[in-house]
């Protein structure tokens, strides 16, 4: 079932991880996918390894906090697609792990610019082109309910954008949906540091319910969801895809 079929989308942070495995499900889906990341090879690879599947696929550089590179990325898809449909903002960075009274003015920016201000700004820029009906997906982090010693700061900016989803959510309604999804852990380049470790893995997988990590495939499935007019009434939500660890009542 191609439930996007006609709908352009635009996928930050994509050419591997999550991201990438967005925005191979939504172009599976039917969906043209704008991806992007901050190198050029990254992106030609991944272009190449998309369009190899059949799938419609634009890559273009872009480094969330550039703001020429935002701007070219929603520009560069508009003049291709000629509109804009599906906004998945995934990057984040997670440059340090002291504690919070410890963070450097420099690392707080950096996070705070990476992984709230960036997709506020891309959002600015891409406002004009999102056609009735689309769907904004914001990329939190289960630590975004518990931000743990490890990931506190990072956490913290993650819990940012709970709260943006909703703000967002009311502000971009009736014509765009606003929503959030919170992953658990998925053993991408960017949580090496914890899931490469036999013993914090094995940890981790015990504090699911599922009893294993997740999957870019996980993630995909619930992006491609919020994506779709499957969600149609749904707004301002986030959705945890964690296999059941501990976030909320
Ligand atoms: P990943 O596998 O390490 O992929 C990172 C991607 O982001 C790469 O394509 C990288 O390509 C690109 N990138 C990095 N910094 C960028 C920037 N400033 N601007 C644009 N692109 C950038 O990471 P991931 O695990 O998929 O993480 C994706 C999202 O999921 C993040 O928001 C993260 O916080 C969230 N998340 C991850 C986990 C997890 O366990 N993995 C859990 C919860 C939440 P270039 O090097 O070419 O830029």
């Amino acid at each position: 079932m191609k439930r996007l079929e006609g709908k352009v989308a635009i996928v930050t942070a994509s050419t591997q991880g999550i991201g990438l495995g967005i925005a191979e499900r939504l172009g599976s889906e039917g969906a043209s996918v704008v991806i992007s990341s901050r190198k050029q090879k990254n992106v030609d690879e991944a272009t190449e390894k998309l369009r190899a599947k059949g799938l419609e696929v634009l890559g273009v550089v872009c480094h969330v906090s550039n703001p020429q590179q935002r701007q070219q990325l929603v520009e560069k898809a508009v003049q291709k697609y000629g509109h804009i449909d599906i906004v998945v903002s995934n990057a984040a960075a997670n440059p340090s792990i002291d504690t919070i009274l410890e963070t450097k003015e420099s690392v707080l920016d950096k996070l705070w610019d990476i992984n709230v201000k960036a997709s506020i700004l891309l959002l600015q820029a891409a406002a004009p082109y999102l056609r009735k009906g689309s769907s904004v997906i914001l990329i939190a982090s289960i630590a975004g309910y518990h931000p743990t010693t490890s990931m506190a700061m990072y956490g913290v900016t993650k819990t940012a954008l709970l709260g943006l989803t909703k703000a967002l959510a009311t502000e971009m309604s009736p014509e765009t949906r606003v929503n959030c999804i919170a992953p658990g852990f998925v053993p991408t380049h960017f949580a090496d540091f914890i899931t490469s470790n036999q013993t914090i893995r094995k940890t981790i997988e015990d504090k699911t319910l599922l009893k294993r990590l997740g999957t870019t495939e996980d993630m995909a499935a619930a992006a491609a969801f919020l994506a779709s007019d499957d969600s149609a009434y749904i707004t301002g939500e986030t959705i945890v895809v964690a296999g059941g660890m501990p976030s909320r009542l």
